[in-house]
């Protein structure tokens, strides 16, 4: 058989489990998004046997469909919760407040004083006046405090925006005692899509410092490490494996606790949910802007708005497939929308066989996080994608 994908498909997934998925789609209107449910489990399977010392958070906003997170409330997984829209949701389909964290750090004093209410004890924090807000709002709770990271090496960096630096962590640590708070641990996040799993080994270091820092000078024994995200789904550029991440940040936590193992909690969103996802797009248009044009614009029915924006600067590079044969040729991909910036990939190669039309569906895999949750709500009146979970 011609190989009629830049990239193998069986990367990926299987020949049977793409026609599986064509199948199931062929009666839908594009653009929508299949998840395999299946997959979810797969991987949280994979995480436990990986990081058995690890307890899971997921971060619900990566794919809040109902589906995933019942199928993980029902593997026993805890919740990442961002804001009390999510933690609603979370309520509503009986996940028990002791499994949840208030993991932002930007809230309301309205909305602590809310997850309170509901039973949430677990709050991060990375400034004072967060610190005093929870400290009004949420009584002796426990805060665990976030340290900045650079992102360097992640496809999709959460930059400067969220933690402090050690010495303000400190300040805050003892503040939170002050306040009658719990202190409880560290946490960061590394840069979500993180290539450089030694992005960990300095993130723990400091956190080592600042637990020993506590114990020593202040008797106060911090008892979390929460390692976030960042842990890669499978996309165009390679990774390293989950076997080598789960191996090598093993070894940081050996070498930075003096011994003692601390309660170790991750928050994965793109890895528990990115590789269960198919965006099943439609080829709009195709357009040459002269004669002899060596690039040909092919218009999905899919672009930045409707759930792709991880295509920023062309950030996350997710596999195309599309069907047909023949020579492959290199396109702009591009979505639908009459904004300007709605332009999946121009840097980036991607090719299409000559024998594709408009009218032809194709597949963008890898898509099951940052998705559906990302796409805008009528902008030129396209309606929110839609998921559905794959039978
Ligand atoms: C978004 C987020 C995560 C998930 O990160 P991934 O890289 O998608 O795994 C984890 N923790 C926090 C606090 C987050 O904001």
């Amino acid at each position: 058989m011609e190989d009629q994908y830049r990239f193998p498909l069986e990367n990926y997934m299987s020949q049977e489990q793409f026609e599986r998925i064509e199948r199931f789609a062929s009666d839908k209107e594009t653009p929508c998004l299949i998840v395999d449910l299946d997959i979810v489990k797969k991987k949280y399977a994979q995480l436990r046997a990986l990081l058995p010392y690890a307890e899971v958070y997921y971060a619900v906003k990566a794919n809040p469909m109902d589906e995933v997170v019942s199928t993980l409330r029902d593997l026993g997984s805890s919740f990442d919760v961002a804001t009390r829209y999510e933690l609603d949701q979370l309520l509503r389909l009986g996940v028990s407040p002791d499994r949840m964290s208030y993991g932002n750090t930007i809230k309301k004093e309205k909305d602590i004083a809310y997850f309170y209410e509901k039973g949430i004890r677990l709050y991060a924090t990375d400034s004072t006046a967060d610190v005093e807000k929870i400290a009004r709002a949420a009584p002796g709770s426990r805060v665990f405090f976030r340290i900045l990271t650079e992102g360097l090496g992640a496809d999709w960096p959460l930059s400067r925006k969220f933690g402090c630096h050690p010495d303000e962590t400190r300040r805050l640590v003892l503040r939170a005692k002050d306040l009658g708070l719990e202190p409880y641990g560290i946490s960061f996040h590394v840069g979500s899509q993180q290539r450089d799993i030694g992005q960990w080994s300095t993130a723990l270091t400091t956190t080592g410092g600042i637990f020993k820092w506590a114990r020593e000078e202040h008797g106060i024994e911090l008892q979390m490490v929460n390692m976030g995200g960042g842990f890669p789904s499978n996309y165009l550029e390679p990774t390293n494996t989950i076997e080598a991440y789960a191996e090598d940040i093993k070894n940081y936590l050996l070498n930075n606790f003096d011994g003692r193992w601390p309660r170790v909690v991750i928050e994965p969103g793109r890895s528990m949910a990115g590789d269960c996802g198919v965006i099943v797009t439609e080829i709009v248009n195709i357009a040459r802007k002269s004669l002899h044009d060596l690039y040909p614009w092919v218009f999905l029915d899919i672009g930045k708005f409707g759930g792709l924006i991880e295509t920023l600067d062309e950030a996350i590079k997710y596999p195309i497939f599309f069907k047909g044969s023949g020579k492959q040729v290199d396109v702009i991909l591009a979505g639908p929308t009459c904004d300007s910036m709605d332009i999946l990939y121009e840097k980036t190669t991607y090719m299409m066989p000559t024998s594709a039309r408009i009218g032809d569906r194709a597949f963008i895999l890898t898509t099951g996080a940052y998705t559906q949750s990302y796409s805008s709500v009528y902008f030129n009146g396209f309606p929110p994608l839609k998921a559905y979970v794959l039978e």
